[in-house]
């Protein structure tokens, strides 16, 4: 690994190691995130797999292409007419559904494997029921790592099975979901095996590349807003470190001003903002149909409200009814999105209507999973279909 790296506490500032796996603070228990010393302004190549277009901007002294299962690199796709219903003159979509696993996980995995095989570890794991099981699960699998995926009991089949085609070490764990993230590390530690989990430093580090790309998409010209469908928090962070880092090295001249997403039903950090608050509190009861940002008790939810102070973010709630009309209005633009990924759109629609988005912002969505993912929120959208006999063929299609 590069030597002028150092890990940083996000909370008070004191230093660890880079080849520290504990994710948090030994003082004050808030997360950790990979710091630079040196950052110097770069060409990015315009070929390569994520790790080696953006290795500049990691820690690690050689990308291992062999690892890659050709993660990022994903469309920033503009919403013409859709903006123009909308009331604004840009609105893009950033879509991670394109991704090996069909989530933006893939970004934060490599860079987590990365990091566990620089450091000779062999075996790997995570806390997931979604998108970062499969995504740990498949890219075990392709480096050939012993995987551990740590599922809560009562997991429903159609969940299992996309992460138990990869072969991973499947347990499903009878206890409290949240306080497995923990957990897990601990024993991990002792047993030598790094658990990836959401908000880990080095899956902070993958998560940034969605920002360097969206630089590049838009040659440069930071948008006005980023809107992120926000649940542990360490994907915000990372796009959020992503924009510091390319204004650090003068690539773009302002930072966007990030938006976290939020469902109702589960809105810990939303809720904290809004009242001021600079600690997250549990949510008690979470319901949403956005099952991927359903985490009562964000861990990394302190640092998102320091970065939305400190740069003048906002962090909205939407309903799951408005989820699910954005999860619709984004797949007649050709985008289809898993609820949580349709989260920045409801955000956009709402911020828009309060006219706290004005229609000369640009704005980004990060449309963060595919549609497949989640069959269940399909049944419940409401679709047109006409059944029609081949004698009636024309008549139905004039008709
Ligand atoms: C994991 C996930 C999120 C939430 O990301 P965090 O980093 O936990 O805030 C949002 N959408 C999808 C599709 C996800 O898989
Ligand atoms: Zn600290």
């Amino acid at each position: 690994m590069k030597k002028d790296a150092i890990l940083i506490c996000t909370g008070c500032g004191k230093e660890f190691p880079l080849n520290r796996i504990h994710p948090r603070c030994a003082g004050c228990n808030e997360p950790l995130e990979v710091a630079y010393g040196r950052l110097a302004p770069v060409e990015i190549p315009a070929r390569g797999t994520m790790l080696e277009r953006y290795g500049d901007f990691l820690p690690f002294s050689v990308p291992r292409r062999e690892i890659s299962l050709g993660e990022g690199n994903t469309p920033l796709l503009r919403a013409g007419a859709l903006a123009e219903e909308l009331g604004m003159l840009s609105l893009f979509f950033k879509n991670e559904t394109q991704n090996p696993t069909w989530s933006f996980k893939d970004r934060g995995t490599v860079t987590g494997l990365m990091h566990a095989v620089s450091l000779g570890i062999t075996k790997i794991g995570t806390v997931s029921t979604g998108n970062m099981a499969v995504s740990v699960a498949a890219y075990g699998a392709r480096a050939g790592l012993e995987t551990y995926v740590l599922v809560s009991k009562g997991i429903a089949e159609e969940k299992i099975a996309p992460i138990a085609i990869h072969g991973p070490r499947l347990l499903t764990v009878d206890g409290d979901y949240g306080e497995l993230y923990f957990r897990s590390i601990e024993v991990g530690e002792r047993r030598g095996i790094y658990f990836i989990n959401s908000d880990v430093p080095f899956r902070v580090e993958g998560s940034k590349t969605i920002a360097f790309e969206i630089c590049e998409q838009l040659a440069f010209q930071a948008p006005a807003y980023v809107v992120v469908p926000t649940s542990s928090g360490g994907n915000f962070r990372g796009i959020q470190k992503g924009f510091e880092e390319m204004h650090r090295v003068g690539a773009i001249d302002r930072l966007p001003r990030m938006i976290a997403a939020q469902a109702a039903g589960c809105a810990p950090i939303a809720t904290a903002f809004g009242r001021g608050g600079l600690t997250v509190e549990r949510v008690k009861e979470p319901r949403t149909i956005a099952h991927a940002i359903e985490n009562p008790f964000p861990p990394s939810g302190n640092q998102v409200l320091r970065k939305l102070r400190e740069h003048g973010g906002l962090a909205v709630t939407v309903t799951d009814e408005e989820i699910l009309a954005a999860q619709g209005l984004m797949a007649g633009t050709g985008i289809f999105g898993q609820p949580e990924g349709a989260v920045p759109l409801a955000a956009v629609k709402k911020l828009r209507a309060e006219n706290v988005l004005e229609p000369a912002d640009s704005v980004v969505c990060i449309v963060s999973g595919a549609g497949l993912k989640y069959m269940a929120a399909l049944r419940l959208h409401r679709f047109e279909v006409r059944g029609v006999s081949i004698e009636r063929l024309e008549e139905a299609l004039v008709g």
